[in-house]
């Protein structure tokens, strides 16, 4: 065999097998490979095995010095695009303001919406290339980005936009998603804004192949379960895969509408039951926990643990937001996911390789394996579970898109 790079010097080679989401136990079964290398050719893995097996011919070769290799982490849940901030909202809430007393002073997610409406084009992508770079330079690989601070079909196509353009000035491979986020204030507009989007938003956005999926904020405070219904047959309609946010804060039937509908993930989670864990485990719907919230906010962390023992398929994301997760490290939400959600190494890694490419639909990711593309992380130390375990700095030192070292 010819290959046009062989990585040598690999401590262990950590990669879980097989393009499907793995569900509850599934989600220990990860391969450590010792002494291992990895054959490239035209950007894909050709070969992968005990670097004393290799008896093939290599144009180049690069000595990684005794160090882990895992899949590029995939990121599969961002809110990356924004202007302004949230610290006067983070000043108030840490001096002992209530989130309502906050929201009533012009504060939350409507100082967010306000500033990025406000925003050029060109600022967000400015200000968006900074963090994705840093969910880059964490290890993540592939992101998912929402739109979802635009407050007009107009605005939410303008996010959309960025993103692209964010995607075409990245090595790291971007999926939009269209977010509808919270309703107009009054109330006499939602059905009007709900006929706008499913008429007019969602054909758009899949004429222009703009997004990949539609999400939709499912709450108490933001859509409820029969508007959520009509977006998401529109979704469909429109060939668009689907996802959730929802029982953050109150048990409101959203998680049952996705599995319903088939939707590619429910993301959130912490105000989730026992039998709503159940009817998950028995679903091919992805369960995406966020434990950036849970820190950032000081709510409940998402019941990872019980998700996995019941058998569901858990995938992690940062939820990288301005105002319930400013967390600007995919590595360090499966850190968290690790301390606050009850996941093991094993399973972390899992639910931010694997399980997180399923929940954004892609067969093709989250592995190292003959024939995909060679997008992989060199960490610092020897043993993979520093991944895990490092918190307040880098636990990855290279990161590998393509088969070239960024
Ligand atoms: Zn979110």
């Amino acid at each position: 065999m010819k290959a046009d790079l062989l990585i040598t010097g690999i401590s262990q080679l950590v990669t879980a097998k097989g393009s499907w989401a793995k569900h509850g136990s599934a989600m220990r079964e990860l391969h450590v490979m010792e002494r291992a290398a990895i054959a490239i050719v035209n950007n894909r893995i050709v070969w992968t095995g005990k670097e004393r097996d290799w008896n093939g011919e290599a144009l180049a070769l690069v000595d990684v010095g005794n160090r882990a290799v895992v899949p590029g982490l995939i990121d599969p849940h961002t809110h990356a695009v924004w202007a302004g901030d949230r610290l006067a909202d983070f000043d108030a809430r840490t001096s002992g303001e209530t989130y309502e007393a906050i929201l009533a002073a012009g504060g939350g997610i409507r100082r967010t919406i306000r500033a990025t409406s406000a925003a050029t084009k060109d600022e967000l992508v400015l200000l968006a290339e900074v963090r994705i770079h840093a969910l880059l330079r964490s290890g993540a690989t592939t992101i998912e980005v929402k739109s979802g601070y635009g407050f007009t079909p107009a605005l939410e196509i303008a996010m959309l936009e960025v993103i692209e353009a964010l995607a075409a000035g990245t090595p790291a491979r971007l999926l939009p998603t269209l977010l509808i986020h919270i309703p107009p204030v009054n109330t006499a507009d939602r059905t009007g804004y709900i006929t706008q989007i499913c008429t007019e938003l969602i054909p758009e956005v899949a004429r222009r192949k703009l997004a990949t999926a539609v999400d939709i904020f499912v709450e108490k405070e933001a859509w409820q379960v029969e508007e959520a219904t009509l977006v998401l047959q529109s979704a469909k309609q429109y060939d668009l895969a689907t996802k959730l946010h929802t029982e953050q804060f109150q048990r409101v039937g959203g998680l049952e509408l996705g599995v319903r509908m088939g939707a590619l993930s429910v993301d959130h989670f912490e105000a989730c039951g026992a039998e709503q864990l159940a009817m998950l485990a028995a679903s091919s719907t992805i369960a995406t926990i966020l434990p950036g919230v849970s820190l950032h906010l000081g709510i409940p962390a998402a019941p990872g643990r019980q998700l996995i023992d019941a058998g569901a398929a858990v995938a992690v994301g940062t939820d990288l937001n301005p105002g319930s997760s400013p967390l600007f490290s995919t590595a360090t939400a499966l850190a968290l996911a690790v301390r606050l959600n009850g996941l093991t190494a094993q399973e972390a890694l899992v639910a931010g390789t694997v399980n997180a490419a399923c929940a954004l639909g892609l067969a093709d990711a989250g592995r190292l394996e003959v024939g995909l593309q060679a997008d992989f992380l060199v960490l610092e130390g020897s043993d993979w579970r520093e991944l895990v375990y490092t918190l307040g700095t880098n636990p990855v030192r290279e990161v590998w898109i393509r088969g070239e070292r960024l």
